[in-house]
């Protein structure tokens, strides 16, 4: 089993968790792009997006909004790379989460 985001689940791989339940992880990224950076996973392995069902998903954005709440923040930007060309690294399914409680989030040019 190579996935990393399975071994993260499995405690085989250690990390700084926010929030978990039955079926989700949220933990903080190990190369955070902003002073908030958290990455929410399904226990259960997809490849991305695409392949995660609605149902899922649906539970996600609920887990999501705890994640938010336990962090105690408001303004949030939620980010999923869906296949290598769109900058996925990791195929286990993942939403990133990120915020600046200091101030505004920036807007990147991607291309
Ligand atoms: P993506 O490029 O959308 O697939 O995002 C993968 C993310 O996983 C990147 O932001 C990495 O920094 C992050 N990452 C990779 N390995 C770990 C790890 N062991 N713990 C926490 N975050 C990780």
């Amino acid at each position: 089993m190579k996935c990393i985001f399975c071994k993260i689940i499995k405690g085989e791989i250690p990390s700084k968790k926010v929030l978990e339940n039955d079926n989700f992880l949220a933990f903080h990224d190990i190369n955070p792009v902003a002073p908030v950076h958290i990455l929410i996973i399904p226990k259960e392995h997809f490849e991305n997006f695409d392949k995660t069902p609605k149902k899922v998903l649906g539970e996600m954005s609920d887990f999501i909004k705890e994640v938010a709440k336990e962090l105690n923040i408001t303004d949030y930007r939620l980010i999923t790379n869906n296949g290598k060309n769109a900058g996925q690294e990791v195929f286990h399914t993942h939403i990133h989460l990120i915020a600046n409680p200091n101030g505004k989030l920036k807007w990147p040019k991607l291309v």
